[in-house]
């Protein structure tokens, strides 16, 4: 996977995605959505992995905390697979809130369970939701909205970021779900809302991963669509999982709200 360039092309990412981040503090632009490549959020604190060599966005959040001292970001990480690279780093941190919807982690990347809810100051700070393999829409946005937003609204980030990795699409061939364009287009409606309620707009999307060459760029523009509030039709079927796919996702659904009452109220 890598070559000759990838070093340096690591780097862009990583620049370009500080960029956005600096442009919104200081107050140039309400949101941005950082189009980088090579993703991120598996790479950890000393180790490349699955595509990723720096996590982009875990850089960011430590910027954020550094050079602004802000003292609650949130990272929500909507890719397909766990971010175990960005959960890694603010495993012990209660001033980075990592929250991840992502499919069964089993075969990859072996972690991203419910039970992970971190340690130390970091404890009742990680939130994991796996999914079953071929959720649908239905079962995904109930997860959002029964347990991301109350999370988020009770956190009260100072700083919004997303992992954006849009391969949880029915079209992916890479990764098992199987979410429409509308999922991501109602996702993104949630979080830009919740970021104007609760940190005056600030949010910053980071590409990771989608590997759907007929849908990404779709995504990515209703995205964008919903974070400048404009208005972009989107036309995608939806699919509907099997019952028994769904009764699996509510029962991941009610399994972490019984993990994660201990620190919120969901
Ligand atoms: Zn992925």
């Amino acid at each position: 996977m890598a070559s000759r360039e990838s070093f340096e092309v690591a780097l862009y990412a990583i620049g370009g995605t500080l960029k956005a981040v600096n442009l919104i503090m200081e107050k140039k632009f309400r949101n941005a959505f950082a189009l980088v490549r090579p993703p991120g959020h598996h790479a950890g604190k000393y180790r490349a992995c699955g595509f990723c060599i720096f996590n982009n966005i875990a850089i960011a959040a430590q910027y954020l905390l550094k050079k602004f001292k802000l003292k609650r970001v949130l990272i929500l990480d909507i890719d397909a697979h766990h971010g175990n690279g960005t959960q890694e780093t603010f495993y012990e941190t209660s001033k980075v809130l990592y929250i991840s919807l992502h499919q069964d982690p089993r075969g990859f990347p072996g972690v991203g369970f419910i039970d992970e809810i971190g340690e130390d100051e970091g404890l009742g700070y990680n939130v994991n939701i796996p999914l079953p393999f071929r959720t649908d829409d239905h079962i995904y946005l109930k997860a959002v909205n029964e347990v991301v937003k109350p999370i988020i609204c009770q956190y009260k980030p100072q700083f919004i970021l997303v992992s954006a990795g849009l391969d949880g699409h029915y079209t992916d061939p890479v990764a098992s779900l199987s979410l429409s364009a509308l999922c991501y287009q109602k996702v993104y409606e949630t979080i830009v809302n919740l970021a104007s309620e609760i940190c005056e707009g600030r949010l910053v999307s980071v590409l990771e991963g989608g590997y759907s060459l007929n849908f990404v760029g779709k995504i990515v523009t209703a995205a964008i669509a919903e974070m400048s509030g404009t208005f972009y039709s989107i036309d995608d079927k939806v699919p509907v999982a099997k019952e028994r796919i769904r009764k699996q996702g509510e029962k991941v659904i009610r399994e972490v709200r019984k993990v994660q009452k201990a620190f919120w109220d969901v």
